[in-house]
Order: structure tokens, then sequence, then C-alpha cells
């Protein structure tokens, strides 16, 4: 049985992955922390949300801290939980190259999975553009997300857009000479893919990769519509995560 606290236990995605700790059969949930909600019970009862992490892992013995916070309080999440030698499922956006840098230095014997995206459609999704990235001439990306989501560009379009990187052969420059009128018209560029970010009440998370070439174009879309479609893939990293070494950056390592 896997003894597990989650960290943003009171957010939108926390309260889901509380609900599938609590039934799952392999899995128990020891402890529960937010910012938000303090005191509030949790199960009936047998668990209550505290603020303080450290404290947390201090007093109880635990497997695994699952964390779905904010972009600004991941990293020190993170040190906090690596400080307690556990180890860490991530799915808090927000996390950039040098924060992966740094945190492969310190993660010493320690397993973590970090996913910016848990949806395994999204993952296939991101896969079938880094396929169709050999085969065309250029890409962008649309992400469109809910209203309340903080950061922008999301972590999955980056991911996708460092996938892409990998089998893209166009040159990043060819695009630098558009003029815009508007500042911000053409988007944000990652891997000198451009990322255009939507916010709209509504919306849940949604992604669309458009591949163009000479007299053809390529979409390859990818809807949630619920947050229940990230939880299989939390699942599977709960599973999982005892065979990984180290660091494992994105879910399609894992699937
Ligand atoms: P949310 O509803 O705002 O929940 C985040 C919760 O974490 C809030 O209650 C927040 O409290 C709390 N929090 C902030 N800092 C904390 C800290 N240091 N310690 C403990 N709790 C803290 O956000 P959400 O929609 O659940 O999303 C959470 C994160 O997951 C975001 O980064 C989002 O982009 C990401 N996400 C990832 C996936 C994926 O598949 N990887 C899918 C969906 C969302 P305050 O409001 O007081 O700050």
């Amino acid at each position: 049985m896997k003894k597990i606290v989650v960290n943003g236990a009171n957010g939108k995605m926390g309260k889901r992955v509380v609900d599938l700790i609590l039934n799952k059969s392999n899995t128990k949930l020891v402890g529960v922390c937010d910012k938000k909600g303090l005191g509030k019970k949790i199960n009936s009862g047998d668990l209550i949300i505290k603020d303080n992490l450290a404290q947390i892992l201090a007093e109880k013995d635990i497997d695994l801290v699952i964390d779905f916070t904010t972009p600004d309080s991941v990293m020190d999440n993170i040190k906090i939980v690596l400080d307690k030698n556990t180890n860490m499922i991530v799915g808090t956006t927000g996390i950039t190259d040098k924060n992966l840098t740094e945190i492969r230095k310190i993660i010493g014997k320690n397993k973590m999975i970090i996913a910016p995206n848990f949806a395994i459609g999204a993952v296939l999704m991101m896969e079938f553009s880094k396929k169709a990235a050999k085969y065309m001439d250029d890409v962008e990306i649309i992400e469109l997300h809910h209203d309340k989501k903080i950061d922008s560009p999301s972590g999955t379009s980056i991911r996708t857009a460092e996938l892409i990187n990998e089998n893209f052969t166009k040159n990043a420059d060819d695009k630098k000479n558009y003029i815009e009128s508007l500042s911000g018209a053409r988007g944000a560029q990652k891997n000198g893919v451009n990322i255009h970010s939507i916010r709209l009440k509504g919306l849940v998370a949604h992604q669309e990769v458009i591949f163009g070439a000479e007299g053809q174009s390529l979409s390859i879309k990818h809807d949630s519509y619920d947050r229940s479609s990230f939880m299989p893939g939390v699942a599977m990293a709960i599973d999982k995560i005892d065979q990984v070494s180290n660091l494992v950056y994105g879910l399609e390592n894992i699937l």
C-alpha cells in the first residue's frame, strides 16, 4: 500500500487526485496540504487539510507526494520533498529548463515523474506531432485553457514544441521576418515554434498543432473536456514511479 500526500489537495486537480487515491486499491491517502481550505475534513474526517508540507512529511511515514499547486510555489515544494528523501509526482506546470537542471542536481536517489500533461490523448497528440514534424514544412500551436489558468503558454505546448524541435529541420530564423503591428500578434516562440494562448471561461484544456506544407495542412487536436481525463495518467505514474530512475520528464517516457 503506497502512502501518499497530496499537495494542492483543495484545488481543482488536487480534489480529483484525492478521490483517485481514496478509490485506488494500492494507495492510502495519509496527508492533504493546501494554502486554501485549512482544517477542511477529507474522507469523512480522517484527514484535515494543513498548510505546512514540511511538517506533514516530518510527522508521517510517506512514500510519495503528488503536487498540483501553482507555478510560483512548485520549486519550493520540490525542494521540501527532496529534502525529506521522498518520491514525487508533479503535475504543476510552469517548470522551466533551468528548473529541470536544478532538480537533476539535487534529486539524489529519489524518484520523480514530472508531466506537463497526464491525459493519455494529449501525450499521443504530442507524439504524433513529433512524428509529423519530420515531414511537414512548418508548424504553429494554439493552446486553449479555462480562464483561471495562471501561466502561459501551457506546459503542454512548451513540451510539444520541444518534441517537435527534435525532428524539425526548418530553420527558426525563417520566422523572424514578420512585422507585428500589434505586439504579440504572432504569439510566443519556443524552439522556433509559435505558440498562441487562449484563456476563456467554459474551456478545460485543449490544444491544436497545425502543420503546413505546400498546398496542404495537417491538424492534430486534443481536448480534455473534464479533469477526469488526467487521472488514468496520474494512476499510471503512481504505479510506475518505483521503476524509474531519478527524474522522468513527460508521461510519454513511461507509457
Ligand atoms: P487550482 O485549482 O488553483 O489549485 C491549486 C491549489 O494549490 C490551490 O488551492 C492553491 O492555493 C494551492 N497552493 C498554492 N501554493 C501552494 C503551496 N505552496 N502548498 C500547498 N498548496 C498550494 O489549480 P488547478 O487547476 O488544480 O491546477 C494546479 C496545477 O496543475 C496548475 O499548474 C495547472 O496548470 C496544472 N495542471 C496540470 C495538469 C497535468 O496534466 N499535468 C492538468 C491540469 C492542470 P491558492 O489558490 O491559495 O494559491
